[in-house]
């Protein structure tokens, strides 16, 4: 049992959550509280990541699990925490420190939603967004050529000092953004403003991105459009980054390049075989056997190969596809008088148990483990005697051995 959830919480997850679990969750929240997307949401944004970067960590998850948020902030841990926006930029492989070269924009990630049949098969899609580019009419001066001039007020460097004398002989340098030029550095007079971006140098544009995903692909796999970021002037663009989310699947689940899924057969399937189809997530059918005299029992599983997810850029070759049974035993009184006698006939012999004459009579109760939980403690200890079924059988099977 964990001391606290309130890290799970924020992420939305079970405090026995995996590590990919809790990668997904982080994935999602930070993407739509991200600053660039949710400005207003900074905190939110921060408590996230915190709380990933602890729950990322095995030790420190333990650490957390063991003692909460306190033994996190007691522990040292919290004073060595990282910025929200370096979790973020290692988290989605962003962050261009020590990176040689001209400085580059930041990386814009984006997320789309795809199903499990279009990573089976692969797909075409196309993502639509407003990116921002240097302005094509002025090519990113601001103005027609020739026409931008240095701010005279500043020297071109968009800050202007003043002094101040504070008392005789004290003086203070104060230094504030140049008003001529709003800090810019330089000045375009109106009549020369490019029309196109109003001499911001930049301007919106729409651009359709096409995305290739390949048959095999995972969630929170990331395709990378090299460079077309944001472009700004006297930067390298950007990358974008788009994001793979995988949505559920009403049939099928994906556990790395093995599909599952539940199949329900009743009892008499379970016994005396069957036919079943399933349809592929290419829209085939398959069919499967269980031959008269095979039994399937409650929660069996089989495997059918090749019939998984593809192998990422090896899609010949699949996984497999494993089927899961649940038997669905008929409800009470479903035979009754004659007939049931007929089919005990039938069935495998029962195990007689011999009741010693001091042996006592319980009620077996439905039990459900949830209520249980709900601390009622003293009704978990009648559960656990009315499985007396079993010790009472236990006592039978000592009076036998006694009785040999
Ligand atoms: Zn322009
Ligand atoms: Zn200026």
């Amino acid at each position: 049992m964990v001391k606290e959830t309130g890290y799970y919480d924020l992420l939305g997850v079970k405090p026995n959550a995996t590590p990919d679990e809790l990668k997904k969750a982080y994935r999602k929240l930070a993407l739509k509280y991200h600053p660039d997307k949710n400005p207003n949401e900074g905190e939110k944004f921060k408590a996230i990541s915190q709380a990933y970067e602890v729950l990322a960590d095995p030790k420190k998850r333990d650490l957390y699990d063991r003692g909460g948020e306190q033994a996190i902030k007691e522990g040292g841990v919290a004073s060595e925490m990282h910025n929200p926006m370096d979790i973020f930029d290692m988290f989605f492989g962003g962050g261009r420190r020590g990176r040689s070269g001209p400085p580059k924009g930041k990386d814009v990630v984006h997320q789309i939603k795809v199903t499990l049949e279009e990573l089976y098969n692969g797909s075409t899609r196309k993502l639509s967004l407003q990116k921002n580019i240097i302005c094509p009419k002025c090519e990113g001066r601001g103005g027609k050529a020739g026409s931008v001039e240095k701010c005279a007020n500043c020297r071109g460097t968009g800050m202007q000092t003043r002094i101040q004398q504070l008392a005789p002989g004290f003086m203070q340098q104060i230094q504030s953004v140049c008003v001529e030029c709003q800090g810019q550095g330089e000045k375009i007079a109106a009549k020369d403003r490019c029309k196109e971006c109003q001499g911001k140098k930049i301007i919106r544009e729409k651009k359709i991105l096409e995305i290739h995903v390949d048959k095999g692909m995972k969630d929170g796999q990331q395709i990378r459009f090299s460079g077309e970021g944001d472009q700004e002037p006297g930067l390298e663009p950007g990358d974008i980054v788009v994001i793979l989310d995988e949505s559920e699947h009403p049939v099928f689940r994906r556990i790395h390049s093995d599909l599952t899924m539940k199949m329900e057969i009743n009892l008499t399937e379970a016994l005396c075989g069957f036919q079943k189809t399933i349809k592929t997530l290419d829209d085939r059918c398959l069919v499967i056997t269980s031959l008269p005299g095979e039994v399937i029992k409650h929660d069996e599983m089989k495997s059918i190969l090749n019939e998984g997810m593809p192998f990422y850029k090896n899609p010949m070759e699949k996984g497999r596809l494993i089927v899961h049974f649940q038997v669905k035993f008929p409800e009470n009184n479903w035979i009754t008088g004659e007939k049931l006698v007929e089919l005990e006939k039938l069935l495998p012999h029962r195990v007689e148990s011999i009741i010693p004459d001091h042996a006592e009579e319980c009620v077996l109760h439905k039990f459900d483990p949830a209520t249980n939980r709900a601390g009622m403690n003293g009704r978990q200890g009648e559960a656990y005697d009315s499985d007396d079924e079993s010790s009472g059988h236990h006592g039978g099977q000592r009076v036998q051995c006694a009785s040999q």
